[in-house]
């Protein structure tokens, strides 16, 4: 049976004990208390030996309980001794007090003993009890720096993902860069080819064009050339056929007259080609005004009447008042001879000749249509009629005199002026000239 730590004592030693300013207990291993002398009883407010009997663990708190059971008890079963370790102590009252414990294990009498040594320690347990404080806090903010610290590790996946992705991005866009340059490279080559067949092209018009002027002017000095002789022809035909150097017989008049006519026709030829010539070395004025087109038609019609008459052909011109249209007047004149005599001379006893006039508003143009119920033009040929030189052919006995100039001039003409010459025809039915200028 073990014996308290004072009960062994003298009267004297127990006072001593008593009167130390930290308590003093002792119990045994199954907790229960031997001794505990007067401070511990002050301390926790029992009465003098009230607590001997009695299980240490009713002086302790919950938390010290377990504190007791799970550290404070095995760690002086395996050293023998705690230093300093903090208790909380629980009083008669119920109020906790925390205290400082020194702690041996012993063995007295043959049976273990634990002596403790307690000093009340307010301070102490207020440090403690901010210390949980401060720990719980940290712990809460430890807590939250983890979740942080995840979000932030998600971030930074996302963050990689990204990277991994723009690093993709980039690498396209080299690619299509250096895709773009080798394009950019094959253009400026090709850019190079055209500059170079551009200069080619450039070079060769202005050849074309030297070669042109040449040819347009030896056309003029030969059509000069032509026309002196030519003129010198007709007046001597002409003085011949007034029978001024003396009497000519039938046949001889039969003869001049072949020779007039023929000297008509490469007169008018000459003509033609050196038109030709002048507009295509672009040698033509064009007296641009705006023209009423009425007064234009009805100024041609004479000269057209004695061709209608012999041809046995009815004649109408539809203008309506007032139409105007920018054009050089005589220009447009010689167009209006040159259609209404190939109306005259295309079309076969019985015909019929029109012109008409209207508005194209929407282009902004006149339109001067020259129709006949003629022999026609088979599509084929439509567009080559406008081609110098180009005639027709019509398998007809008497081809009417042409030169095959008079459309191309016309044309020019036209075009000179901004408007243009136009061709529609149904052969066997007739054709239809419409010749387009600026509206005035
Ligand atoms: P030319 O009348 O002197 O032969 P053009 O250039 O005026 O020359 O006409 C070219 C050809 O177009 C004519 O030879 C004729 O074959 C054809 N042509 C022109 N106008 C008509 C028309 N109104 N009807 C049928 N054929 C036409």
């Amino acid at each position: 049976m073990a014996t308290d730590i004072g009960a062994d004592r003298s009267s004297g030693d127990r006072g001593l004990l008593d009167s130390l300013p930290c308590g003093v207990i002792s119990f045994d291993d199954s907790g229960r208390v031997l001794y505990a002398n007067g401070t511990v009883h002050t301390m926790l407010g029992y009465t003098a030996g009230e607590l001997e009997g009695g299980h240490v663990e009713r002086l302790l708190t919950i938390a010290g309980r377990i504190f007791y059971q799970t550290h404070f008890f095995p760690l002086l079963r395996l050293h023998g001794r705690v230093r300093e370790v903090f208790l909380l102590l629980r009083t008669k009252s119920g109020t906790e007090l925390g205290a400082l414990a020194n702690a041996t294990r012993t063995t007295r009498d043959g049976a273990s003993v634990v002596d403790c040594v307690l000093v009340e320690v307010h301070e102490r347990r207020k440090y403690e009890e901010e210390l949980l404080r401060a720990r719980q806090s940290a712990d809460r903010a430890n807590g939250e720096l983890q979740a942080q610290a995840r979000v932030l590790q998600q971030t930074l996946e996302q963050l990689r993902e990204q990277a991994v992705e723009l690093e993709m991005q980039a690498q396209q866009l080299q690619e299509q860069t250096a895709e773009l340059e080798m394009q950019q490279e094959a253009l400026q080559e090709v850019n190079d080819q055209l500059l170079s067949q551009r200069d080619e092209l450039e070079r060769a018009r202005a050849v074309a064009n030297e070669a042109n002027q040449a040819k347009s002017q030896f056309l003029s000095t030969m059509s000069h050339e032509l026309r002196t002789p030519l003129n010198a022809i007709g007046g001597y035909v002409q003085l011949m056929e007034m029978e001024v150097q003396g009497p000519i017989t039938d046949d001889q008049r039969q003869s001049l007259d072949r020779i007039a006519r023929s000297q008509r026709h490469l007169l008018r030829l000459v003509n033609d080609i050196l038109d030709l010539a002048r507009i295509e070395a672009g040698r033509v004025d064009y007296r641009m005004e705006a023209m009423d087109v009425e007064s234009v038609v009805v100024s041609v019609v004479p000269m057209l009447e004695p061709q209608l008459a012999a041809a046995d052909l009815t004649f109408e011109a539809t203008i309506a008042p007032g139409l105007r249209a920018r054009g050089d007047r005589e220009k447009t004149q010689q167009i209006l001879i040159n259609l209404l005599t190939n109306a005259v001379k295309f079309t076969p006893p019985h015909g019929h000749v029109s012109v008409r006039a209207h508005h194209d508003e929407p282009a902004k143009q006149l339109l001067v249509d020259v129709h006949d119920t003629g022999i026609g033009i088979p599509a084929e040929q439509l567009a080559s009629v406008f081609e110098p030189f180009v005639r027709v052919e019509t398998g007809q006995t008497h081809r009417p005199e042409g030169t095959g100039l008079g459309l191309a001039i016309s044309r020019d003409l036209a075009r000179g002026m901004g408007g243009d010459l136009t061709a529609r025809s149904e052969p066997g039915l007739g054709s239809t000239f419409t010749l387009r200028l600026p509206a005035a």
